[in-house]
């Protein structure tokens, strides 16, 4: 599974998606199989930016949407699942797709220790998460 964004889809707060050659040419390797898990769990594009507070997760102007972020984390397992997908390459820093190290929910760019909800089911479940920062060597 690889994050919609890093693909190119536009499917960010902004609209806007990445650019990453390195994960665009994993293809030659695996099957890669796009999913956004903002959008899966009913979120519009655009949207207003949301950063994780502890279990749940919060607008910038203040709107409660973890029951969206949870969503789209189980319906990423979901698709995991039935697919037999073992790996996934995320997002770094996002709040579904962040792995290790995410913004800390001041809308500060400050960024602390933890995982986006996505990422840390995906990893509850065994599944090997990377960044595209961080490869591992795939
Ligand atoms: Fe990209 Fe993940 Fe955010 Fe979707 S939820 S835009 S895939 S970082």
């Amino acid at each position: 599974m690889v994050s919609s964004c890093l693909l190119g889809e536009k499917v960010r707060y902004d609209g806007e998606g990445f650019h990453y050659p390195e994960v665009l040419a994993l293809s030659g390797k695996y099957e890669l199989h796009p999913f956004c898990p903002e959008v899966s769990g009913g979120l519009p594009i655009p949207r207003t930016p949301a950063e994780r507070l502890g279990a749940s997760v919060w607008t910038r102007t203040g709107k409660d949407v973890t029951a969206e972020y949870r969503l789209g984390a189980e319906k990423a397992l979901a698709y995991c699942l039935k697919e037999g997908i073992r790996k996934a390459v995320l997002k770094s820093r996002s709040p579904s797709c962040g792995r290790g190290r995410i913004y800390d929910g001041t809308f500060s760019q400050t960024l602390a220790e933890g995982h986006g909800v996505t990422a840390e089911l995906l990893l509850a479940h065994g599944i090997e998460v990377y960044t595209e920062e961080d490869l591992g060597g795939l």
